[in-house]
């Protein structure tokens, strides 16, 4: 197994050597291909990344990505959109879970439920038109986009608790219709119960009934939103992991960006970036994972945690807690 470890700019290049460190802990036979892309290798080189860069890429299974600095500079390419297309990277997958006695702006800790999010089409096809006194931008629904990311999220669900909800404006978007037929038809398949829900409605209803939903699949901008509004579910954007999972590859980032309000501090909450290497690991099929959220508990109860959750532990103290708990686990 070949991993692309990406530490980007700002904070990343703070939790992503963390969690590689916790990574080792476990002796997996993996190799890493350090790879520096961003906005700190544009300023130097004048370009975020090269053509080589992903080739090398491809050249792995999976990447452990931490955060990079975006700037509205039209030579600036992003890094996620482009790695995003380049590996179709279909389904993008957000769990929002609280850990113990952590709680967010709801101060609820009774839900835990998953976001699928399609990656690849809808608000975010790149198709568009900017000009002085008319802009668009095209959004595409295709069956086949509609499909996959259905059959992975009703694969989820029939993990779970086989319950799935479907998110859409096809009221007022009518190229929602076709994403919400394929759903149905998908749930309907493989014997998801199911339902569907404005995601207007579904914005105030995970505010107010986050424990209702189990499986929520959507389109790209609603899930962009949906999963950004979600993490203050759970207390803080330093908890919260995400992958993005093709047919081949696979590429885990914490939800957080490279956070330039508290970089070189040494205070960033290295747990979303922890739990992307749990994620990982659950790729893989390694059901050791589940040492990680042991780990997690642990820190927690003895309240060695960052200063976003109100303590006062480095970033490396968090981290240094975590590896040692797993390294005794595993003796
Ligand atoms: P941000 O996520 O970097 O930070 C938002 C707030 O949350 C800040 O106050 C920050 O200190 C805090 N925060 C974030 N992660 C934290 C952590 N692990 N521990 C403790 N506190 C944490 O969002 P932003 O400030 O809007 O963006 C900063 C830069 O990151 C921008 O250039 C933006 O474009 C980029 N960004 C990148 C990604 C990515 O690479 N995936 C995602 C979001 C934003």
């Amino acid at each position: 197994m070949k991993l692309a470890v990406i530490e980007g700019d700002g904070i990343g290049r703070e939790v992503i050597p963390v969690a590689v460190k916790v990574l080792d802990a476990f002796g997996l036979e993996i190799e890493k291909v350090p790879l520096e892309l961003g906005y700190a290798r544009w300023e130097r080189t004048g370009a975020a990344m090269s053509d080589q860069d992903i080739e090398t890429i491809k050249g792995c299974d999976a990447v452990l990505f931490g955060a990079v600095t975006t700037v509205p500079d039209p030579s600036y390419k992003s890094v996620l959109l482009t790695i995003r297309k380049e590996l179709d990277l279909y389904a993008n997958i957000r769990p929002v879970k609280p850990l113990p006695g952590v709680t967010g702006v709801t101060g609820r800790s009774d839900f835990d439920f998953i976001i699928v999010r399609e990656n690849t089409e809808g608000l975010y096809s790149g198709i568009e038109e900017i000009g002085p006194d008319l802009s668009w931008t095209k959004r595409v629904v295709t069956r086949k986009g509609s499909e996959r990311i259905a059959e992975y999220a009703c694969k989820l669900a029939k993990k779970r608790k086989n319950n799935l909800t479907i998110v859409h404006k096809s009221n007022v978007l009518k190229s929602d219709k076709l994403f919400l037929d394929v759903c149905r038809q998908t749930a309907s398949a493989h014997g998801v119960e199911y339902s569907d829900i404005l995601v207007d409605s579904m914005a105030y209803s995970l505010m107010m009934h986050p424990e209702r939903y189990d499986v929520v699949v959507t389109t790209n901008l609603f899930g962009d939103i949906l999963s950004d509004m979600c993490a203050s579910l759970v207390g803080s954007l330093g908890l919260v992991p995400s992958a993005n999972i093709g047919e081949k590859y696979a590429f885990f980032e914490p939800v957080h960006g490279s956070a330039p309000d508290i970089a070189g501090k040494g205070i960033s909450n290295p747990l979303a970036a922890i739990l992307c290497v749990k994620m990982l690991m659950e790729w893989m099929g390694q059901s050791r994972s589940l040492l990680i959220d042991e780990a997690i508990v642990d820190v927690l109860q003895k309240k060695i945690i960052t200063p976003d959750l109100g303590g006062t532990a480095s970033t490396t103290e968090v981290g240094n807690a975590i590896e040692k708990y797993i390294r005794d686990a595993l003796g």
